[in-house]
């Protein structure tokens, strides 16, 4: 084992390919030394096709085409996965490749990081061995924009702790809920965009727990900012949320008579504006078996699963209902059937509406309760997953938030979605760029500072107090009748004229403040709810709500209080990154295009990152933790030192033969320029 174990590191970057297909194929060990001192002879022919596996090992590491050329060169050898030091960057193949079965989580269950090629259940792994030995939280951000695979990449990891933590009856049942969950949330959460046609509309944050053997014991689900205005209209080529075409396609004849729904999809006006629901790559009937299997294991009572599904029939009568002007002008209903299945009951409120303002009216009513269901069915999935006993846990954060989007025409919605990505960046570069170079300073160890763009100031723009983006649409939200998008605009103009990040662009500027004030509704229709016998739409609606507020918060102002709270949660754990690359705008397999790849390793920072990583140290441990762990390797500091922590490194290191460009000694950490010498101190052990 210590032959192949040696061999794999001194060649690591050479025969990746090879010993990957070794382990694969399940070759006794003989045959896989033979093999591998065979393509050791044709290892640089490997190394050219296949590229290296660690950006941290490239030579010229500050040329952009060079980091370029590593990814294309893995890509079309089908090895999706680089690292850069401990950060995974992924680029969607679009295809499947038999890379995420049993025997593949089974190769990865505690090995070191850089001991295998590169995979997102290495990283995973290792984020759950690091919890548990240091007994700390963490948390792995996904980011990346929208299609390139981060929703993909969070289930892997997910199934990877399912598979690979220890299990009881108990946590079986946990699991499988966390599992679960997932189709629940995506049939109400995701849609087929332009972009992507599991598109997540609505941010995900979730806390796995484990108890201190490791075991899963418990989860919880943090949403945020639902796109709600996809209920009532989509753009062309892109369809409402899963749930509805799931129910319409898959639901079964009794429920859907009881519903009174037909089964067609062209007959509801919230179906049809996108013209596509029929989408190849999605098969509605089999999702809607999957969600409703997930419903019953998550433990959702079948009234519960009732009232569920006739408040998405209710929507979708909702937008059915059509409005003809009097002799007035006012609203009246052209349409009497789906006020029958919307209502079942015969009050009549009488309210002078324009057609307009009744078609809004509407609108914002089937928004408020779809979206306030959404929140409902996190809070039901939420109960389901808590653990109740107090005992310590530990947890492991999965952040997968819809990735920056740019469409020809952007909205309210786009510009949360880019701010939320933009303050992800802002976290990213203070837990490492910041903080790397930081802590060098702090630990006196010699470092040759590296430039980066800081996006603060873009933060800024959007979110500072009196001054940002938002105060000023805050601002205008508050003069409803008078304010529109825009005076909003011409606002924004006088106000960040000469800022440096700001240009606006009239002909694509839509619906601002509209969709920021959340379509407060009628004091009518928030009566008419309360009294609906519907169990989830009375506590979606509760009596305790006021009418009014005198100054209800804005969409963006709430926005920006929920990102200010999961930058709290994620800062107080220990960060890791999972970057994903799409490789072409076509969701094409085997096709990468190098503008676009070019621009997105640009802004996720990646070029920055790996100049600080390769720059400075890959690993770092305190002089305590660090004796503890290898003391067994030195006579001198086994069992028991007697100097200092970081006397007793020193003469571990000397007696392991660390040569003096391999680490630093710093105030209080040892620093380890190479992850390579980490192992090899690993293999210490075993000989
Ligand atoms: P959004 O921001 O729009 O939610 P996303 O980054 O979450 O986008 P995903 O939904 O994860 O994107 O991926 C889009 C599609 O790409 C998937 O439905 C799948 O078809 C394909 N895909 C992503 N990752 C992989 C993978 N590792 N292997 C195979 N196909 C993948
Ligand atoms: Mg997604």
């Amino acid at each position: 084992m210590l032959c192949l174990a040696s061999l794999t590191f001194a060649w690591l970057e050479d025969i990746t390919v090879t010993l990957w297909n070794l382990f694969l194929i399940g070759q006794s060990l003989e045959e896989r030394c033979n093999r591998i001192l065979r393509d050791m002879e044709g290892s640089l022919t490997a190394r050219d096709r296949v590229g290296l596996q660690d950006f941290v090992l490239l030579e010229a590491y500050t040329s952009e085409s060079a980091f370029l050329e590593n990814l294309r060169k893995r890509f079309h050898e089908n090895l999706i996965y680089t690292y850069i030091g401990t950060l995974l960057v992924s680029v969607n193949p679009y295809k499947e490749l038999g890379i995420y079965t049993k025997k593949q989580m089974d190769i990865y269950m505690g090995v070191n990081l850089f001991e295998l090629p590169p995979h997102i259940y290495a990283l995973a792994d290792n984020v759950y061995r690091t919890m548990l030995t240091e007994s700390n939280n963490h948390f792995i951000l996904i980011s990346g924009e929208s299609g390139a695979g981060k929703t993909e990449a969070s289930k892997k990891i997910l199934q990877f702790y399912a598979v690979s933590c220890p299990s009881t009856k108990l946590m079986d049942n946990v699991r499988d809920r966390l599992l679960l969950s997932n189709p629940v949330l995506e049939a109400f959460g995701n849609a087929k965009t332009l972009k992507n046609d599991n598109s997540s509309r609505f941010g995900k944050y979730m806390d796995i727990q484990f108890d201190h053997v490791g075991g899963a014991v418990g989860g919880h689900i943090l949403s945020y900012l639902l796109e709600k205005s996809r209920v009532v209209h989509q753009n062309h080529g892109e369809r409402n949320f899963h749930i509805f075409y799931q129910l319409v396609e898959g639901g079964e004849e009794d429920l859907l008579r009881w519903l009174g729904l037909q089964r067609n999809c062209q007959q509801y006006s919230y179906l049809v504006q996108g013209e596509c629901a029929k989408v190849s790559s999605i098969n509605d009937k089999t999702d809607w078996k999957t969600v409703r299997k997930a419903l019953t294991v998550i433990e959702f009572s079948e009234s519960n699963v009732e009232s569920l599904f006739a408040i998405i029939a209710s929507v979708l009568h909702l937008g059915n209902v059509k409005f003809i002007a009097d002799s007035r002008g006012y609203a009246t209903l052209n349409s009497s059937p789906e006020i029958h299945w919307l209502s079942k009951e015969n009050a009549t409120v009488l309210s002078p509406f324009t057609i307009d303002h009744a078609v809004y009216a509407r609108d914002a009513l089937a928004k408020a309760i779809y979206g306030r269901t959404f929140t409902w069915l996190v809070n039901m999935l939420n109960e389901s997953l808590a653990n109740k006993d107090s005992s310590r846990k530990t947890v492991i954060g999965l952040l997968d938030i819809y990735g920056f989007e740019v469409f020809n025409v952007n909205s309210f919605e786009q510009f949360c979605i880019n701010y939320c990505n933009e303050k992800l960046q802002q976290l990213f570069i203070q837990l490492t760029l910041k903080s790397e170079q930081e802590e060098y300073e702090m630990e006196g160890i010699e470092w040759e500072p590296v430039p980066y763009f800081n996006n603060k100031i873009i933060c800024d723009l959007v979110e500072e107090k009196f001054k940002g983006i938002i105060a000023v649409l805050d601002e205008e939200c508050l003069r409803p009748g008078e304010a529109t998008d825009m005076t909003f605009l011409e606002k924004l103009e006088e106000k960040m004229a000469g800022h440096p990040h700001f240009i606006t662009q009239r002909d694509t500027f839509l619906t601002f403040c509209n969709l920021s004030l959340d379509h407060v509704l009628t004091i009518f229709h928030l009566q008419v709810m309360r009294q609906s016998k519907n169990a989830i739409v009375q506590l979606c609606f509760p009596t305790t709500e006021p009418d009014s507020k005198k100054r209800p918060e804005t969409v963006a102002t709430q926005f920006k209080s929920s990102l200010v709270g999961l930058t709290e949660i994620l800062m107080s754990k220990e960060p890791w990154y999972v970057r994903c690359i799409k490789p072409n705008e076509g969701k094409q397999p085997g096709s990468f295009d190098d503008v676009l790849v070019r621009h997105q390793v640009k802004y996720l920072g990646l070029m920055e990152h790996l100049r600080v990583r390769r720059a400075g140290f890959a690993y770092r441990r305190r002089y305590q933790i660090f004796l503890q762990r290898y003391k067994p390797l030195c006579p001198d500091t086994w069992p028991n030192w007697k100097g200092t922590a970081a006397e007793g490194v020193q003469c571990l290191v000397k007696h392991l033969g660390f040569k003096p460009d391999e680490y630093k000694m710093g105030r209080t950490k040892i620093f380890i320029r190479h992850p390579r010498t980490l192992f090899a101190t690993e293999d210490a052990f075993e000989v």
